[in-house]
């Protein structure tokens, strides 16, 4: 078996090979191996469901894969709900003329970053269909959001502060350097963001927002967050933080980090007498280490600033931030 043919989609043999052969070994457990209709698994309370389709190209990276990147995203929009992640499901279209081997290391990947983010896959579901060798994954994860937590997109209050976890736009140019086979040590920081999650909730801190900063990078994320809280925020260019590679290779092409996604980092807003405390917990968490406070959420002095998204430039002067306008980067997702 080294490429997927359209038999292997039939659920005939074929397909049971391919199951046993890479999907079984890799993410072998209880329910999984029930092989039943539908997992039944133990929870209560609040829960947490979020589903994402990842068809980002190509497929394998530096410093991820398709695999790592559709359990951390999913992984992550639990924790920004301020929901500890149990469960994951997977759904696999395979075009035909898929390279097997690849499968498998993309699988296996999916299944390591599983155990990092403490989440069993407990269904699946595999397809194939005619095409040209791409493979597209489908996950929806399942998470429980312990009593008393309320972490919301709204949730901003005046005088809130903002932090985020780390450097900017590493995910955009590690996938933009691939594509335009620019040699140069970008990584993308996909990852897991459990640690800095739990520790800010363990540790009382009173956030307020979770946001991970992917596709559209910080300024829509953050302009998101300004309109619905009816607020205005204010952030500060000197503090952010950007790997100087990412800033040389986004000075080249003429990029924005303040726009470029990542898929392993997030905005947290808290509590002002929290925010010492928050940033010493986050960059003491895995992936945390280059966090910094940007900037704060203020009450609109007139009805005009109600959800604007003010920049404090490096040269004093202020810059309103909007959505970006267009298409931006395609499938780096
Ligand atoms: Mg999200």
């Amino acid at each position: 078996m080294e490429r997927i043919r359209m038999e292997h989609g039939s659920g005939g043999r074929a397909t049971g090979e391919l199951i046993a052969e890479i999907f079984e070994q890799a993410f072998s457990n209880e329910v999984l191996s029930q092989m039943e209709d539908s997992a039944v698994v133990e929870g209560s309370g609040r829960i947490a469901i979020t589903t994402d389709s990842f068809v980002v190209t190509p497929l394998e990276f530096p410093g991820g894969d398709i695999g790592r990147l559709c359990i951390c995203g999913t992984v992550n929009d639990l924790l920004m709900r301020g929901a500890v992640p149990k469960y994951v499901t997977c759904g696999f279209i395979l075009e035909e003329g898929a390279d097997v081997a690849q499968l498998k290391r993309i699988v296996s990947s999916m299944a390591a970053t599983a155990r990092e983010a403490g989440v069993t896959v407990v269904a699946g579901d595999t397809k194939v269909v005619e095409g040209n060798g791409g493979i597209f994954i489908n996950t929806t994860g399942v998470g429980f959001v312990p009593e008393g937590v309320d972490i919301k997109a709204s949730g901003s209050r005046p005088g809130d502060v903002i932090l985020v976890s780390g450097n900017m736009g590493d995910h955009h140019a590690a996938i933009l350097s691939s594509r335009m086979e620019i040699t140069n040590s970008i990584q993308s920081d996909n990852a897991p963001l459990n640690d800095m999650v739990t520790k800010l909730l363990e540790q009382k801190v009173e956030v307020h927002v979770l946001r991970d900063v992917t596709r559209g990078g910080l300024a829509t994320v953050l302009k998101e967050l300004a309109v619905s809280s009816g607020l205005k925020f204010e952030i500060e260019e000197t503090k952010l933080p950007v790997h100087p590679q990412v800033r040389d290779f986004c000075g080249l092409l003429g990029l924005d980090p303040l726009y470029m996604g990542n898929e392993g980092k997030m905005v947290a807003i808290v509590a002002k007498e929290d925010a010492g405390r928050a940033l010493e917990m986050i960059r003491s968490a895995a992936y945390g280490e280059n966090a910094a406070i940007l900037g704060t959420v203020e009450a609109p002095a007139e009805e005009s600033e109600r959800g604007k998204l003010i920049l404090k430039t490096r040269i004093g002067g202020r810059r309103i931030l909007d959505e970006p306008q267009g298409e931006g980067l395609p499938r780096i997702c």
